[in-house]
Order: C-alpha cells, then sequence, then structure tokens
C-alpha cells in the first residue's frame, strides 16, 4: 500500500486537513508497523554490543530512511502543505548519551542492522538521560531531559533478571528498540530499567538523593561522582547493565539449546569504553554457577570478548576502589581477585599489569585487557599512541590483541537524513551504488574541475545555510547571515578539544576589527556543547563564549563582520541542523588528546573544509584529501608528547614572549567583559591559561590564527574553494560506518 493512503486510513481524513500532531502520530503507527513486518536477523552467532550510552537521535525520520519512505513521506507531505521537518520536531530525542563514544554506538547498531549482522545493543534506559542545557546570566544551568512518552519507539517487554546486589536482589525490565537497517536487517538495543525508579525524587535542577538505589539506579546518566555516594551509583549502574547482558546470553543461548562450553562459538561481546567491564566477571561468576571450572570460564570469556579503547585522558581510565566494589558487588570480589591472581602470576615482575593496585583499586581497563582477545582504539594515530605509550606494557605482553578501527558515521542519518539536497545531486552525478558501496562516492572526482557542478554544490551549501538560518530564528530567536562564512565547532566543551583556543582567536578578530583592520568576509563562529555539572573549567569556557556573544553581537560595528552563536543544548537534532550549513570545520584538539573524533567526518561528508590539529582521524582525513584539501596546523602528537614527558610547556612564557596572545589572554578580564561576565569565571580562566593550561592551548594560538586567515581568505576564491568542498565529499567513503563495522566483523565477531 501507498504511504498516503496508509496515512489516510489511519486519520480518516485527507493528509492536508491533519494536524501536525496528527500526522505525527499517523507515521509513528505506520513505521512500526512496518518494522514489525521485517523479519528479525538471525545467524549462528551473535553479537552483544554493551555500552553506557547509545546516543541515537530521534527515531522517525532514520526508520523512514531506512524503510526508503523517506523521500515519498517529504514529497507527500510538502505536496499537502505540510512540512516533514516539522513534524519530526515533535518526537523528543532520546538522552541516551553523552557525545562521541554514544553517537558512535548509535551509528554501529545502524552499520550492523544494515549489513544484516545479527548483533544487539545492551543500554540503559535513563529516565531524564544526561541533562538538558540551559544558559541563563551567560552561564550553563542543568536540568533533567525527559524523553520517554507512552507512544515512543522505545516499548516495554515482559523480560527481567534478578539483580544481586550484596545480600539485596532487585527485578530489572527490559525494554527494545527496535533497529531497522537500511532496506533490509532488523535487529534490537536492549535498554534495562528498574520499575521502582522514582522520577519524582529529583529536586532542584538535577541533584537528588544518591543512596536510594531502587529509586535513583536509572534516572541519569553519568551521575555526579564527586563523592562517594556518587561513585557508589556508578558501580550499581554499571554492574546493572551487565549482569542483565550476561543474564540475556545465557538465556538466550540456552533457549537455542546451545552448550555453554561452546560459548565462544555462539557469541561476541564488544565492551564499548571500560563502564561494561564487569560483564567479564559477571559472566564467568555464572558459567561458574553452571558447573564450569574456573579456568575453562575465563579461558570462555576470553575468547568471546573485545574492548574498544576511546581516550588516553587519565582521568576517563575508571578505577574503582576494592572497598567499594565489596559493598556494591561483593559476589563479584573473588573472581576479580582470582583474575589479578592469574594475572599476577603469570606477569609477576611488572606491577602495570596488575588489575588491582597497591592502594587497593581496581583497574577497569587493566582487567579487559587481560581478560579480552581484542583490544582496539579508534584511529591510526590514537592506536598507535595506545602501543607505544599509554598501554605500552600490555601491548608488550600481548602484542596480537592489539589493532585499529578507524571510527565510522552511518551515511543514513549524516547526509541521506540530514542532507537530502546534497544526496539527491550525488545521485545525479554518480547513481546510487555509493549509498550501500560508499567508497563509490569516489566517483565524485570525475566533476572537480565541471564548473557547474561546482556551482550547484556551493548552492547547495548555501541553501543549507539558509534552512539554518531559519532554524535558528525559529527555535532560538537568533539571527545569522547564511552569506557569511559559517565557522563550526560542535562538541563536549573539554579543554583538550580547546574551544578555549577558539575564543581567543574571537578575541584576536575582535580587537583587530576595533583597529581598524577589517576581515576580507564577514565570520560567524558557531559553539555547541554541553559540559559536565562538575566541571569547572568547562564552565567558564562556556561562560566566556556566552560574553563573547553578547558583546561582539552587540557592537555596531564589529558585528557586520563578526558574530558569535552558541547553541543551547546541543544534540542530534541541531547537529543534524548546523553540519550540514558548515563552511569550516573545527577540529581543533591538542595533538594526541583527541582519540578519533566522529565529527571531524560527518562535517568532510557534507561538503564543510577542516582546519585541524594533525589528532585522531583528522590524520586520515588528512591522507585522504592531501594537504591542499585540509588547513592542519600546531605542534605534532609527538611533540606534545615529549613536552609532557620532560614538563617542558609554560604557558605564561608564551604569554610573556608574543604581544597578540598577551592582549587576548588580558581581554578575558577586559572591562567590557566584565561588565558582562562574571569576574571570579574569567579570571579563573584567565588564571588557568597563563599559569597553568594543562592543554597547550597558548602554544598553538598563533599558528591558529594565521592558518585561520589563510582558510577565509581562501574561501572568497570560490571555484577553490568549492573545488576543495567537492575532493572533501568525494574521499569521506572511508568513514562510512559500514566500512568500520565490515572490519570489525570479519577480524573480531566473526559472526
Ligand atoms: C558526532 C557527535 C558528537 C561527537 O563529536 P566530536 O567532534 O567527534 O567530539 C558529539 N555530539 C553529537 C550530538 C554528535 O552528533
Amino acid at each position: 500500500m501507498k504511504l498516503e493512503e496508509q496515512l489516510v486510513a489511519k486519520l480518516g481524513k485527507p493528509v492536508a486537513s491533519a494536524s501536525d500532531e496528527e500526522l505525527y502520530h499517523a507515521l509513528v503507527d505506520t513505521v512500526k508497523e512496518q518494522i514489525r513486518a521485517r523479519e528479525m536477523t538471525s545467524g549462528n552467532k551473535k553479537l552483544y554490543y554493551i555500552s553506557a550510552e547509545f546516543l541515537t537521535g530521534r527515531q522517525l525520520g532514520r526508520n523512514l530512511v531506512n524503510l526508503r519512505l523517506y523521500k515519498e513521506a517529504l514529497e507527500l507531505l510538502k505536496a499537502n502543505g505540510k512540512d516533514l521537518r516539522e513534524i519530526e520536531e515533535l518526537e523528543p530525542e532520546p538522552s541516551l548519551g553523552n557525545g562521541g563514544l554514544g553517537r558512535l554506538a548509535a551509528c554501529f547498531l545502524d552499520s550492523i542492522a544494515s549489513l544484516n549482522l545479527n548483533g544487539d545493543g545492551v543500554g540503559l534506559r535513563y529516565h531524564f538521560g544526561l541533562f538538558k542545557q540551559e544558559f541563563r546570566n551567560h552561564c550553563q544551568y542543568e536540568v533533567p531531559d525527559r524523553w520517554i512518552t507512552e507512544d515512543g519507539f522505545v516499548t516495554k517487554t515482559d523480560v527481567s533478571f534478578p539483580i544481586r546486589f550484596g545480600d539485596r536482589i532487585v527485578y530489572s525490565r527490559m525494554y527494545d528498540l527496535d533497529v531497522i537497517g537500511f532496506e533490509k536487517g532488523h535487529t534490537k538495543l536492549h535498554l534495562f530499567d528498574l520499575d521502582t525508579v522514582d522520577e519524582s525524587i529529583v529536586g532542584e535542577g538535577i541533584s537528588f538523593d544518591k543512596k536510594s538505589i531502587d529509586k535513583n539506579l536509572t534516572l541519569f546518566l553519568y551521575p555526579d561522582d564527586s563523592d562517594k555516594d556518587g561513585q557508589l551509583l556508578r558501580i550499581y549502574q554499571q554492574y546493572f547493565m551487565v549482569s542483565n547482558a550476561a543474564q540475556l546470553i545465557i538465556k538466550e543461548q540456552k533457549d537455542l539449546g546451545h552448550d555453554l562450553h561452546r560459548l565462544a562459538d555462539h557469541i561476541a561481546i564488544q565492551i564499548n569504553d571500560t563502564h561494561p567491564s564487569l560483564v567479564i566477571p559477571e559472566l564467568i561468576r555464572i558459567l561458574v554457577h553452571e558447573g564450569m571450572s574456573f579456568r575453562e570460564a575465563a579461558g570462555i570469556v576470553t575468547g568471546v570478548c573485545g574492548y574498544t579503547n576511546h581516550t588516553i585522558l587519565a582521568e576517563a581510565l575508571e578505577k574503582w576502589p576494592m572497598s567499594y566494589l565489596n559493598e556494591v558487588v561483593p559476589h563479584l570480589m573473588p573472581i576479580i581477585g582470582g583474575l589479578d591472581f592469574a594475572a599476577v602470576c603469570a606477569y609477576n615482575d611488572n606491577k602495570n599489569l596488575n588489575i588491582i593496585d597497591d592502594e587497593g583499586k581496581v583497574h577497569m581497563a587493566r582487567m579487559d585487557m587481560h581478560y579480552s582477545h581484542s583490544v582496539n582504539g579508534v584511529a591510526a594515530l590514537h592506536t598507535k599512541i595506545l602501543k607505544h605509550q599509554e598501554l605500552r606494557p600490555f601491548f608488550e605482553t600481548y602484542p596480537e590483541k592489539f589493532n585499529n578501527k578507524t571510527n565510522g558515521i552511518t551515511f543514513r542519518r549524516w547526509i541521506m537524513h540530514c542532507n537530502p539536497e546534497l544526496t539527491d545531486y550525488i545521485n545525479e552525478m554518480i547513481g546510487k551504488d555509493w549509498l550501500s558501496n560508499p567508497t563509490e562516492l569516489e566517483r565524485v572526482m570525475y566533476f572537480h574541475n565541471d564548473e557547474n557542478t561546482l556551482k550547484n554544490i556551493a548552492e547547495i551549501k548555501h541553501l543549507k545555510k539558509v534552512q539554518a538560518a531559519k532554524y535558528l530564528k525559529e527555535k532560538e530567536g537568533i539571527e545569522v547571515d547564511p552569506d557569511s562564512i559559517f565557522s563550526v565547532q560542535v562538541k563536549r566543551m573539554h579543554e583538550y578539544k580547546r574551544q578555549q583556543m577558539n575564543a581567543l582567536y574571537i578575541i584576536y578578530e575582535y580587537l583587530k576589527i576595533k583597529s581598524g583592520i577589517y576581515p576580507a568576509a564577514p565570520v560567524t563562529v558557531f559553539f555547541g556543547g554541553k559540559a559536565a555539572p562538575a566541571y569547572t573549567m568547562a564552565k567558564n569556557i562556556i561562560h566566556l563564549i556566552l560574553c563573547l556573544q553578547e558583546l561582539v553581537n552587540n557592537d555596531p560595528v564589529v558585528s557586520k563582520y563578526l558574530r558569535v552563536v552558541m547553541l543551547q543544548n546541543y544534540n542530534i537534532a541541531k547537529a543534524e541542523v548546523i553540519i550540514p550549513a558548515a563552511d569550516i570545520s573545527e577540529q581543533i584538539s591538542l595533538a594526541s588528546k583527541e582519540a578519533s573524533g566522529t565529527g571531524n567526518m560527518k562535517f568532510m561528508l557534507n561538503g564543510a573544509v577542516t582546519i585541524g590539529t594533525n589528532d585522531g582521524a583528522n590524520v586520515e582525513i588528512r591522507d585522504l584529501v592531501r594537504a591542499e584539501n585540509i588547513y592542519t596546523f600546531g605542534r605534532s602528537s609527538d611533540d606534545v608528547i615529549h613536552l609532557y614527558n620532560t614538563n617542558g610547556y609554560h604557558a605564561i612564557d608564551y604569554y610573556n614572549r608574543d604581544e597578540h596572545i598577551r592582549r587576548c589572554v588580558d581581554f578575558i578580564t577586559s572591562p567590557e567583559l566584565l561588565k558582562i561576565g562574571n569576574e571570579e569565571m574569567l579570571r579563573s580562566l584567565q588564571d588557568n591559561l597563563k599559569n597553568k593550561d594543562w592543554f597547550m592551548t597558548l602554544l598553538d594560538l598563533g599558528d591558529y590564527c594565521n592558518t585561520k586567515e589563510t582558510a577565509l581568505y581562501d574561501y572568497l576564491n570560490r571555484p577553490k574553494w568549492t573545488r576543495m568542498m567537492l575532493v572533501n565529499i568525494a574521499r569521506s567513503g572511508f568513514f562510512s560506518s559500514d566500512r568500520t563495522i565490515k572490519e570489525y566483523n570479519d577480524e573480531i565477531w566473526h559472526l
């Protein structure tokens, strides 16, 4: 049946006379029926992708794309005076992730289903997600992000498992999100919850009583862990997630009649960062309970598990005090102790390999590396740094376990859904093969000297900028000029990503304009991103950006050339608006610190040109597009690592030596900014930059400002710039998550 007939049957009236709400519900119902009609993917071996985060984004649009109904829906609604985009806005976005790691997990599920691989996701159903970001008084405030609705895509099941916390047992509840692939494939994301969770215990902002686990267990992703109760709650969450996963696995294997001794033939587990690490002792515990020897169980689990490392930042490598684990999961401690003992016996000359250190802390990543058969980094440079720096003792012990899987993004969301105009145009140029075989995008290169093609690509970019400007005006009341250059830095707020360097660039440009030197073309600098609630410095950076936004945009002269926009509550929906509209992709992390980045890939696919350091996947982008189609700057990762190892970086020297740098840093506490902002916050940020600057902002600031100047100048050469856009689009096929998942499957999972 045609989509129109299905909708009319549901609505009981013509599409043209239905409201957006009515159409939304009719579309959701139609999509759900089609999902139910699609056969589940099956196979002899199954993957369980366990992750604390799945940043899935809204489901209506993605499902329409993957059912190949999106264009039909778009055109049908348009013909009836409706806008599908507006209707999609009615769906609350599942707030089940924080940033790149969670979005990667969502892209992976999409690719797993699309390749018709037998693999499910396992995670938690956080009622209020991370948090919703609001700006008041130029500061970030956190409020609960309530995304769950009665009629959403996540459905309640009858599946429940007993979960043991010491001498207490709680009963879980499984919820499912159907994951359908592009044209074929159907798997699930299992999200576990507790029926007793009580949303009403949340008080001011996102505060709540951390002690009552029955009521708070799945309220938030990454609840505040600045005190002991918060840390215990995180362990409760992690164990709850993995015990459910392990019990689900054993139940499914038994239902299939599989022999648990042959578990490694029938399942693979991917541990996404260290949050699911307790699945290792939990699965061993269950297998031993089923009658297996400890040795055999540990061997089987090692054969089953793969571990993905996402960061080299020390604070993100989790280690829990043994006493805390004893409080939450005492029944796992003998197993963790046994695993540590076995590892210590085998490698007793090297304390860096101990799971439990001399202070009695349990190192999750170390347990993962001993008891997984695969350890992977997420970009070529990152894996190299893991092998030779951060995880060197483990690489020397288990060289065969280490491998690289460069991240990817699903093209269904990151071009087909967010940029149907460019998708259609590429289809016109090279046909549709690239949609299921992304390396075919390379064929766009045939057109790199075709004037007409370049003109069309530039026109599509302009259209996306006009659409973004309209969205921002309607949704956030912000005016932007689509004829200005859009420079975009959207990602979690963190010192290593160096939003502060971009802010200092704004000051640099502001001061230049004030002194009468005007830039060649007007620029709008966009930011978006959340700061962790307890991360003071990241919040200070947001404060500076919001103060600059007020100062710059209200200056009658400066605002003609420069505008600053900080997007509130950056999420997938906003990413899908701003990324297709970007001219310049800001990827300016301190070299060696960004494991991969995936935002960089989304921008590239949508024809933005990168300005970035030689960090993470930027290195691979540069190899693909070649140096003349990307702007790289800054010190190399080798230099940076050397500076750390020798304590060789002193921010104050750069401040004293360079007059431009000094003026920019001083301006943070200028009368102009103090009139708008909070003196304590601005001063603390300034002091940090002068005296600490752990992520070496001032080291690269000069090079950054110069490189950016070059990029803005090149933008005015339209044929040159548009050709750079085309090359970036053409060479982005490598970054399809379909490629990444094929590699995981061929080399790790063997489904
Ligand atoms: C892709 C994405 C990220 C990751 O961006 P990076 O620049 O790689 O850090 C974070 N948040 C959202 C909403 C995203 O879509």
